[in-house]
């Protein structure tokens, strides 16, 4: 195996705990897929690595020991991680959940989320893609249970990024439950799958009746899971909103799963933005508005980023929230820290005055690296807007 020596910097960032290795960390190194022993500047061993280009990254320091990456090192991190989520697998009303989570579970660069019957991998790199028989091997011995499974490519450079991987063929759309409430999940059409399975947590608080007897403005919605959500948790209506036409099917799919009548819930594609100025207009207003844009996105006329222009969703929001309204305010961006985050939701409220509910980070099933703040990337905030 090579080895490669590390500046005094990353020994220190290692020691910290910090795992994900950056262009900057390892410079005179020319990048090959590969496992590496990574040794201090006097040639100290200071643990096992591997070398792939990511989106974000050029590798992962995976422990501390001397490991070999075979298909017995991932069997004893599967059965870990199936050991951490009994919760998940003993509550009846949730069967869609994640596996495994990059290095909160010990390995950054894979995950693995259950959708029922059904499991998705995710490789985030060509490194773990290569691998990838061996890790499946293991899975499928510490998960029997699972039929069948697909994988998502989330890195750069082949041709596709979704297929199926073995086992049962799932259908194309099927039901999952999570908090007693069913979704439509899809597994092998894009990157997508219909649900984003880190808001579990959140769509929970509105099953459990955040918004009871209340209307709910759902911004962002893709497939209005927490306008499915809110209505099961007693919401009177909602509007869901989202650019992407094919959002509407998706979104009726989830009501009518649930046996929802949607003479109550508008499904609307257009610009967020368009729709604030056209609630505005007709004077429409709600009593819940849930915001979860994308960390970037760019249309014809203008680029949106969470980190620059959040506040101008809390600031529109405003403009249409009943008295005494709640805000959900969600980010995924992990190069946006939570008191960034703040920041924008505060210049949005321009001393306007709130009382935060509830705050949410990623749930348990999402494990992350305690030590580094980056790898809790998901940031939910639930604000109560004073009078
Ligand atoms: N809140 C959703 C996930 C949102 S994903 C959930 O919980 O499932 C981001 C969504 O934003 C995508 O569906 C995309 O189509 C939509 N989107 C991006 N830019 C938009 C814009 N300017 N106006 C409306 N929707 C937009």
């Amino acid at each position: 195996m090579n080895r490669i020596r590390v500046s005094r910097r990353v020994e220190k960032k290692l020691a910290k705990g910090l795992v994900l290795l950056e262009a900057s960390d390892l410079t005179d190194i020319e990048l090959t897929d590969q496992a590496v022993e990574v040794l201090s500047q006097d040639g100290k061993f200071l643990g096992s690595a591997y070398l792939s280009q990511q989106n974000k990254g050029i590798g992962w320091f995976i422990s501390k020991e001397k490991v070999r990456f075979n298909q017995a090192f991932f069997e004893i991190l599967f059965r870990k991680a199936k050991e951490a989520r009994k919760p998940y697998y003993q509550d009846d009303l949730t069967t869609a959940f994640r596996l495994f989570n990059q290095e909160g579970d010990g390995f950054g660069g894979l995950t693995v989320d259950l959708y029922g019957d059904y499991a998705v991998f995710s490789w985030y790199n060509s490194f773990v893609y290569q691998i990838r028989k061996l890790i499946i091997n293991a899975f499928k011995e510490v998960f029997p249970e699972v039929l069948g499974a697909y994988e998502k490519i989330r890195f750069k450079g082949l041709d596709y990024e979704s297929a199926y991987v073995y086992g049962e063929e799932a259908p194309d759309y099927f039901t999952v439950l999570e908090n007693g409430v069913l979704y439509q999940v899809f597994m092998d059409d894009g990157l997508m799958t219909g649900i984003f399975l880190d808001q579990h947590e959140v769509r929970g608080s509105l099953v459990d009746g955040l918004a009871m007897g209340k209307s709910l403005l759902n911004m962002f919605s893709y497939t209005a899971a927490f306008s499915v959500a809110a209505a099961m948790g007693g919401a009177s209506e909602t509007t869901s909103v989202d650019l992407a036409k094919r959002s509407r099917e998706l979104s009726e799919a989830h009501f009518q799963a649930n046996g929802l009548s949607t003479d109550n819930h508008r499904f609307i594609v257009m610009d967020v933005f368009e729709y604030f100025k056209y609630a505005k207009r007709k004077g429409l207003t709600y009593d819940v508005i849930v915001l979860d844009p994308p960390s970037f996105a760019r249309n014809k006329k203008q680029t949106f980023s969470v980190a620059k222009d959040y506040h101008k969703l809390i600031s529109q929001s405003l403009g249409i929230l009943n008295q005494g309204g709640i805000i959900i305010a969600s980010t995924n961006a992990a190069n946006v820290s939570r008191q960034k985050f703040t920041e924008q939701i505060d210049k949005g409220f321009a001393g306007r005055r709130y009382q935060i509910l509830n705050q949410y980070g990623l749930p348990a099933d999402f494990a992350y690296n305690k030590k580094d703040e980056s790898s809790n990337y998901l940031k939910v905030i639930s604000m109560k807007v004073s009078k």
